[in-house]
């Protein structure tokens, strides 16, 4: 499953798959792979059989999106596995919710990984500690985005511990703004599940029930169908065209949550969220 960004390294390793789950962490290499970023590696006994030795020597840090069990809840477990061979990356996370965590960045705090550039956004909402971390190759302008349970494609994360108004900040002003209109088609979204059937399912329902309605969205549409793995595949210029959550002033999706011309773009997201919620 390797999956090559040019001359960075992005490599997906499914975890709980196997159990009805489909959560994804990831390998963030350098160009000539020595240095490595191992983001949301919550289920140790599948994530290190993925890693080969290089790999895990590579390994300078272990890095939450968020402090969710299925995201912080190898974090222990993976210092313990590197430990072995002498390996002590450090850990970032949003929060010392996170267990382990030794550096909390600051919104739009950037960090460097080799000669990759990666800025740190805050989006509070799924939970106040989530953190979506944008990826520059400064070699090639190719670049990625880290992006937890707060945007998946074709949709977003559960309200856990934020509201609709904290969701449309962190989707449509902290995301879109932190990226750059410049570089949103560019950048390559891998988020922290493989929801896009799903969230595909829902928005076909939902919101644009017929072909033609959304000509991004039918391509998306067939893709999903055709394709178990989406992550690496949509930029953040596509959900910009096919992600409702990112849509609020679309007629079509106003239409969809029973809007009457009067409702803000936080009454259509909390009724978007909700109606996602009872599918
Ligand atoms: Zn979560």
């Amino acid at each position: 499953m390797l999956r090559q960004v040019r001359n960075m390294h992005v490599k997906a390793i499914k975890m709980r798959w196997l159990t009805g789950g489909d959560n994804y962490s990831y390998l963030l290499s350098t160009q000539d792979r020595t240095k490595s970023w191992l983001i949301d590696p919550a289920e140790v006994l599948e994530v290190v059989p993925n890693l080969d030795a290089a790999e895990r020597r590579s390994i300078q840090v272990i890095v939450n999106t968020h402090h969710h069990y299925d995201h912080s809840g190898g974090n222990v477990g993976m210092l313990a596995a590197l430990g072995k061979d002498n390996i002590k990356p450090s850990v970032i996370g949003g929060s010392h919710t996170s267990p382990a965590v030794t550096v909390v960045p600051e919104h739009m705090q950037h960090l460097k990984l080799g000669d990759l550039e990666i800025t740190c956004i805050r989006t509070p909402c799924h939970t106040q500690d989530s953190v979506c971390y944008h990826v520059k190759d400064p070699q090639t302008g190719e670049q990625a985005l880290f992006s937890g349970d707060t945007l998946f494609t074709a949709g977003c994360g559960r309200f856990f511990e934020g509201t609709a108004q904290e969701m449309d900040a962190a989707l449509n002003q902290r995301l879109l703004g932190g990226v750059g209109e410049p570089n949103w088609a560019l950048t390559k979204v891998f988020p922290g599940h493989e929801y896009t059937k799903s969230n595909v399912k829902f928005v076909r329902k939902a919101v644009y029930p017929n072909p033609n309605m959304n000509q991004a969205f039918d391509e998306l549409d067939k893709f999903a169908a055709e394709n178990e793995v989406t992550t690496g595949h949509f930029s953040l210029a596509d959900e910009t065209q096919f992600n409702p959550f990112m849509r609020l002033d679309d007629p079509l999706v106003r239409q969809a949550v029973g809007d009457d011309g009067s409702w803000s773009r936080t009454q259509v997201m909390d009724r978007l969220r909700k109606l996602k919620n009872t599918m």
